[in-house]
């Protein structure tokens, strides 16, 4: 084996006064250099290293005091690479030595760990949240937001009676009383209030073309109802603050963020999933009605057509992602379907538009 020669100083841990001398370097095993005429074998296994940006030490374990001095930057990377081989550096050394990409693997452990809580970790929480909540908090929750936006909404009494009438010819399949309005207002939108209360602008009333598109929406918002996606919404928001609250000890942070979420529920929007699950509930109650299913994909069409620059805001809350868009093709053409005509539900349409 052949070894390597380098220059140091040496620190006998007697004086401070440092000596230069002459290193001969084997690889993964020692240091070997002469001091007063005795040769000195520093296996790396007996000494500790501590490399700072352009200076490297090495230590004695036996004696601290004791110590080299190494300055040459060649020469530092191959005796720690050395040592690093012989496995003689320690984990902290290791890590400092890692730098930048240490740094990196944690951010995106952290990063990973954080977005897996979000993507599992809080939707089961909310689903179990919902699970104990009786649906009376729905229906209360429901009134509170209607009350609020009761004095700014401009009711169409006879439309709404014949939305009412026309959705009482289809079966929603649901034990919960649902409440039809047509509000005037051109912006072209249509949403559900967790107490069951299905809000219906003029403004989407005038795009819709025929009853089984009007059936696709109501079976949509009939479905956020159902499957109490409000609620859920809300726990999904609370349960993440639960836990950050429950590590820091915050109770106070927990009632007011229940409550500040409560209020702001108006403003959340549906996430993707809700909106799926959705317009699967509104294929599957158009089907069991024997409606054709086409209303639904149709439905897209029209909420997708922009007018001018404006986006219509039914979007905002209930975003049509091509990924829906192509889910519920899947639903329309794979599976087959019985339907039948109508004349209740084509008169009543037919009413509503006029
Ligand atoms: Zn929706």
């Amino acid at each position: 084996m052949s070894f390597t020669k380098a220059y140091g100083k040496y620190f006998d841990g007697h004086t401070s006064k440092p000596y230069d001398v002459e290193l001969e370097i084997w690889p993964e095993k020692k240091i070997s250099f002469f001091y007063n005429h005795r040769k000195l074998n520093w296996n790396f296994e007996e000494v500790s290293f501590e490399k700072n940006s352009d200076t490297l030490y090495i230590t004695r374990k036996e004696n601290h005091a004791e110590s080299l001095r190494i300055d040459n930057p060649y020469v530092i990377n191959l005796i720690y690479q050395s040592a690093k081989k012989s496995r003689n550096i320690s984990w902290y050394q290791n890590i400092l030595d890692l730098g930048f990409k240490f740094y990196a693997i944690a951010t995106v452990t952290v990063v990973a760990a954080i977005a897996l809580f979000y993507v599992f970790v809080i939707p089961w929480m909310s689903e179990r949240v919902t699970e104990i909540t009786p649906v009376e908090f729905d229906n209360k929750l429901g009134d509170s937001q209607y009350n609020q936006m009761e004095s700014i909404l401009e009711i169409d009494q006879k439309k709404s009676r014949i939305l009412q009438e026309f959705a009482s010819n289809i079966d929603f399949e649901t034990s919960r009383k649902l409440t039809f309005k047509v509000v005037n207002d051109s912006e072209v939108n249509a949403y559900a209030l967790p107490n069951g209360t299905i809000l219906v602008h003029s403004g989407i009333l005038d795009k819709i073309s025929n009853y089984e598109q009007l059936a696709a929406l109501l079976g949509h918002e009939a479905t956020h109802v159902k499957e109490r996606h409000s609620v859920k919404i809300l726990s999904r928001a609370i349960s993440g603050y639960i836990i950050v609250s429950a590590v820091t000890g915050d109770v106070n942070g927990i009632m007011s963020t229940i409550a500040d979420n409560a209020n702001q529920l108006n403003n959340l929007s549906y996430s993707r999933d809700f909106e799926e699950s959705s317009d699967a509930g509104s294929y599957q109650i158009l089907r069991k009605n024997k409606i054709n299913p086409k209303g639904l994909e149709e439905l897209f069409s029209i909420l997708k057509e922009k007018e001018g620059l404006e986006i219509p805001k039914i979007l905002s809350t209930h975003p049509i992602t091509n990924d829906r868009i192509n889910f519920a093709k899947k639903l329309v053409h794979q599976n087959e379907y019985n339907s039948i005509p109508h004349q209740e539900l084509e008169q009543l349409f037919t009413e509503l538009k006029k």
